[in-house]
């Protein structure tokens, strides 16, 4: 897989299992399934937090230098627009 699945995800209501975007198929995606409700709520803000970071940094390709541009290449996302 290249790319992550789209947001929004949200916490399943026992609170360790992260989904994916409601859809037409039956059963919505796990993206993840994890032992502590705290690790589920981060990991379904992910998809916003990732979003947020790329609409509001200000580089509009990678600086070597730049803290955030390294976080944006760990997670194989590009701030190229
Ligand atoms: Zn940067």
């Amino acid at each position: 897989m290249s790319q992550h699945t789209p947001g929004p995800w949200r916490v399943g209501d026992a609170g360790a299992t992260v989904f994916g975007p409601k859809s037409d198929k039956p059963a919505p995606e796990i993206v993840a399934t994890v032992k502590h409700k705290a690790n589920a709520r981060l990991i379904a803000a992910a998809p916003e937090l990732y979003k947020t970071v790329l609409d509001e940094h200000p580089h509009r390709s990678r600086v070597p230098s730049c803290s955030t541009c390294a976080l944006l290449a760990k997670v194989g996302g590009t701030n190229e627009r």
